[in-house]
C-alpha cells in the first residue's frame, strides 16, 4: 500500500480483483473491471466512500459518467448487463465455495510460486519485476534474446499456451495467472519451459 500521506486513495484493481482480501476501509475509490478474475467484459464494480458520491465533478461532465447517477439510481439509471452481472453472482459464489478470498490468496501464492521459483534458478529464463513487486496475476520474463523469445512465444502458442507475448509496450512474454488458471495450468507451463531452456541453452 502506498503511503498517501492523507491523501484519498483510488485504485483501479482490474488485475488482481478478488485475488485475495482487501481492507476496503483504506480506499476511497476501488474501481474494477471484472473481465480478468470475476465475470465476461462489460462489467466494472466500484467500491466508493459515501462522502466521495457528489455533484462536484468536473464542469461538462456527462451525466451518465457521474458515480452520483448511478448511486442514486442504485446501478440502474440504465439498463444494466444482467447477464454479465448474474455470470459474476455465480463467480462470487464459487469463491465463497473455495474458502473466500484468503483461501483465493494462499491457492494464488502457492500458484505464482511455481512459476518464480523456476524464473529463479533458470539459466535462460528470468523475471523481470523486482522481487518485491512482484504480482499474483502477471508474471513477466525475458530469456534476454529478442529472437529467442519470439521462438518461445510461437513453439509454446504450438503446444497450447495462448497469450504468453508480453504487453506490446514491454516485450518478452508474460504468464497470465489470474483466479481461472488452476495450478496446473503453471505446471505445465514451468515443464513446457524447463524443455525450451535445455533444448536452446547453449545451443
Ligand atoms: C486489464 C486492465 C485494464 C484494461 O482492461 P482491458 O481488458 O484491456 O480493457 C485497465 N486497467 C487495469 C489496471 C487493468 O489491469
Amino acid at each position: 500500500m502506498p503511503n498517501t500521506k492523507g491523501h484519498t486513495l483510488v485504485a483501479d484493481v482490474s488485475s488482481c480483483f478478488l485475488s485475495e482480501p482487501v481492507d476496503v476501509e483504506k480506499y476511497g475509490v476501488i474501481y474494477g473491471g471484472v473481465q480478468k478474475n470475476v465475470g465476461p467484459a462489460g462489467v466494472v464494480i466500484v467500491i466508493i466512500r459515501e462522502d466521495l458520491i457528489t455533484d462536484d465533478v468536473l464542469p461538462g461532465t456527462p451525466t451518465m459518467l457521474k458515480y452520483k447517477t448511478h448511486a442514486d439510481a442504485d446501478s440502474l439509471y440504465n439498463t444494466p448487463p444482467s447477464y454479465g452481472i448474474y455470470i459474476c453472482g455465480k463467480v462470487f459464489k464459487w469463491l465463497k465455495k473455495q474458502g473466500g478470498l484468503g483461501a483465493m490468496k494462499e491457492y494464488n501464492e502457492r500458484k505464482a510460486k511455481i512459476l518464480y521459483d523456476f524464473l529463479d534458478r533458470s539459466k535462460l529464463f528470468r523475471g523481470t519485476v523486482r522481487k518485491e513487486d512482484r504480482s499474483l496475476m502477471n508474471v513477466p520474463f525475458v530469456t534476454g534474446n529478442e529472437e529467442l523469445d519470439a521462438k518461445f512465444v510461437k513453439e509454446a502458442k504450438a503446444a497450447g499456451f495462448e497469450n504468453l507475448k508480453g504487453h506490446r509496450s514491454v516485450g518478452g512474454m508474460r504468464a497470465s495467472i489470474y483466479n481461472a488458471m488452476p495450478i496446473e495450468g503453471v505446471e505445465k507451463l514451468v515443464e513446457f519451459m524447463e524443455k525450451f531452456e535445455a533444448e536452446n541453452v547453449n545451443a
